[in-house]
C-alpha cells in the first residue's frame, strides 16, 4: 500500500483548491486527490452548458494546476476509511495509507421523495457531474415542455438558459411568493423574480407541486396544488442540496444539526489528522454564529486555502471566521449580489440593523454608452455603523462591488470609515468620483445613525 502526506477525497473547487495549496506551500508533502470521475465540471458553469457555453465540454474543470504542482490523481470512489491506522479503501480494491485526511466530498441535490411520480424516467436533478449533465444536455435536446421545481439560484438560472430557446416551454414552479428568497431580502427577491419573469420562463410562484404524472413509466404532466396541469416531457427537481457525508459518517466521524461534518475554524474534525473542507463540511454564518446551510463555491474554495495553508502546523492565524455568503447572479442581464445578513438572515438570528440606499449611474457622464444603473444596499449596525451586510444590483459592476463591500464586513468596516475609502474612477469603467455608490450610501447611513435615539 502507497502512502502520502495528504489524501484529499473529491476533486469539486475545494478538495482541488486544498491540493494546489498544500503543494505550493508544502511542495515536498506528498498529497493524493480521489476522485469518482476523470475530469469534473466547473459547478457554477452548468446552468451555461444549456445555451451561453451550449457544450459540455466547454465547462470541464480539472486537477492540471494541481498535477503541474507535483500532485497525484487517482480516479477512485473512497468507500471506507479506517482513522485508526490511516487507511483509505477505493471501490477498486486498492487502498491508500496517509498521515492527514482531508474528506471534500461535497454535497449531491436533495431528493425529492416527497413528490409522488420523482422517481418516473425523465425526471433529472442538477448533479455536479460530468456524465450526469452530459447526459442531461443531450436528453433535453428534442424536449419542448420543461417544468423546473424550485426557484432557488440554480432552477432560476437553468430556467433561464433554457428558456432562451425559444421553440422550448419552460416553466419555473417555486412555493414562495417569489424565486431567490433564500439568497436575497425581499425586495431584491421580487426584483430577481420580475427579471426571470421578462425571459421566456413561464415563473408560477406561490405554487405547491402536487404530483408528477406519466405514462409508461414516463413524464406526461407536473400536477399543482391548486389543481392546475402542466404539460411535461421533462421535469427537473431543484429543491435543495446536502452534505454528501455517508463516508464520513461510515469513518465515524460526527455530523452537525445540518448534517455536515462538524469541524473546527481550521476545518478539523475532532480525530487527529482529519479534517474536511467545502459543502460536506460545517458552516457558520460570519456574523451570526450559528450553524448555517450556506453552499457555494467561494466558501468552500476560502476553507480549503485556510486548511492547506494550515494542514501541517496553524501558520495564518487569521482561521476560517464564518461564511458571509457572498453570492452573485444575472438574470435576463440583470446582476444581483448579496453578502452577509439580510433582512431574512438577520431576523432569523436576531441580528439588529438599519438599511441604507443609493441608486446611480454606473458610468460618468451617465450618457456614455452602455451606461445603467446601479444600486447599493447597506445594512449596518445601529450601535457602530459596522456594515452587516450589502445587496448590489443592477449593472454588472455589482458582482465585483460587493466583494468590495464582503472584505468590508469581514474587516468589521463601519459606514464612517467608509467615508475615507479610497476609489479608482474611469468614465468608461465606473460611476462618478463624486458620487461613488458605496460612498453615498454610507452618508445615508450616517444620517440616519446621527437620529438614532433623537
Ligand atoms: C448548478 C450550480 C451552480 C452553482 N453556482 C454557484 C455560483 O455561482 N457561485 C457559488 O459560489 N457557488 C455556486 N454553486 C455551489 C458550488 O458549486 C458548491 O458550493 C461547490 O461545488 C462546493 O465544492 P465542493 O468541492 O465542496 O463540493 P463538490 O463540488 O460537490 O465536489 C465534491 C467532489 O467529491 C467527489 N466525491 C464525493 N464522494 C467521493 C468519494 N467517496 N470518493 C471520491 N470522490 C468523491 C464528488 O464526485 C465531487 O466531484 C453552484 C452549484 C450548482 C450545482
Amino acid at each position: 500500500m502507497k502512502k502520502y502526506d495528504v489524501i484529499v477525497i473529491g476533486a469539486g473547487p475545494a478538495g482541488l483548491v486544498t491540493g494546489i495549496t498544500v503543494k505550493k506551500y508544502y511542495s515536498e508533502k506528498s498529497v493524493l486527490i480521489l476522485t469518482q470521475e476523470k475530469g469534473g465540471l466547473v459547478p457554477c458553469g452548468i446552468p451555461y452548458i444549456f445555451n451561453k457555453l451550449n457544450s459540455v465540454d466547454a465547462d470541464r474543470m480539472g486537477p492540471k494546476s494541481f498535477v503541474d504542482l507535483g500532485g497525484e490523481v487517482i480516479v477512485d470512489t473512497a468507500t471506507d476509511v479506517n482513522m485508526d491506522h490511516k487507511v483509505v479503501y477505493g471501490k477498486s480494491g486498492d487502498t491508500y495509507g496517509y498521515e492527514k485526511l482531508v474528506f471534500a466530498t461535497g454535497s449531491q441535490p436533495a431528493k425529492a421523495f416527497f413528490i409522488k411520480g420523482h422517481d418516473l424516467e425523465n425526471v433529472f436533478y442538477i448533479r455536479k457531474s460530468y456524465q450526469y449533465i452530459q447526459d442531461l444536455y443531450i436528453q433535453l435536446q428534442d424536449k419542448q415542455n420543461i417544468v423546473i421545481v424550485g426557484g432557488g439560484f440554480i432552477g432560476a438560472e437553468v430556467a433561464e438558459q433554457l428558456a432562451v430557446d425559444e421553440k422550448k416551454n419552460v416553466t419555473l414552479i417555486e412555493s414562495e411568493s417569489q424565486c431567490f428568497s433564500k439568497a436575497f431580502s425581499k425586495e431584491l427577491s421580487k426584483i430577481a423574480t420580475e427579471q426571470l419573469r421578462h425571459t421566456h420562463v413561464n415563473v408560477l410562484t406561490s405554487s405547491l407541486v402536487k404530483e408528477i404524472r406519466g405514462a409508461k413509466n414516463k413524464v406526461e404532466k407536473v400536477l399543482l396544488q391548486s389543481g392546475e396541469e402542466i404539460p411535461a416531457d421533462a421535469v427537473i427537481l431543484s429543491v435543495g442540496y446536502k452534505s454528501n457525508t455517508e463516508l464520513a459518517v461510515k469513518a465515524g466521524l460526527p455530523l452537525n444539526v445540518m448534517g455536515a461534518i462538524k469541524v473546527d475554524s481550521y476545518e478539523r474534525t475532532s480525530v487527529k489528522d482529519v479534517c474536511a473542507v467545502g459543502d460536506c463540511s460545517q458552516t457558520i454564518g460570519f456574523l451570526t454564529g450559528r450553524s448555517d446551510h450556506i453552499m457555494l463555491a467561494s466558501t468552500a474554495t476560502a476553507e480549503a486555502r485556510v486548511l492547506g495553508f494550515n494542514l501541517f502546523g496553524i501558520k495564518i492565524k487569521k482561521n476560517f471566521k464564518g461564511t458571509i455568503a457572498v453570492f452573485s447572479t444575472q438574470i435576463n442581464g440583470f446582476t444581483m449580489a448579496s453578502a452577509g445578513i439580510n433582512e431574512n438572515t438577520g431576523k432569523d438570528a436576531n441580528v439588529d440593523f438599519l438599511t441604507a440606499e443609493y441608486t446611480d449611474i454606473d458610468r460618468h457622464p451617465g450618457t456614455i454608452p452602455g451606461a445603467s444603473p446601479l444600486t447599493v444596499r447597506l445594512n449596518f449596525s445601529p450601535c457602530d455603523g459596522a456594515i452587516l451586510g450589502a445587496e448590489v444590483w443592477g449593472s454588472s459592476s455589482a458582482a465585483e462591488i460587493i466583494n468590495t463591500l464582503s472584505l468590508a464586513i469581514q474587516k468589521y468596516t463601519t459606514v464612517f470609515e467608509l467615508i475615507s475609502f479610497q476609489i479608482g474612477t474611469h468614465p468608461l469603467l465606473t460611476g462618478a468620483p463624486t458620487k461613488p455608490v458605496i460612498i453615498k450610501a454610507a452618508e445615508i447611513a450616517i444620517g440616519m445613525l446621527r437620529n438614532v435615539g433623537k
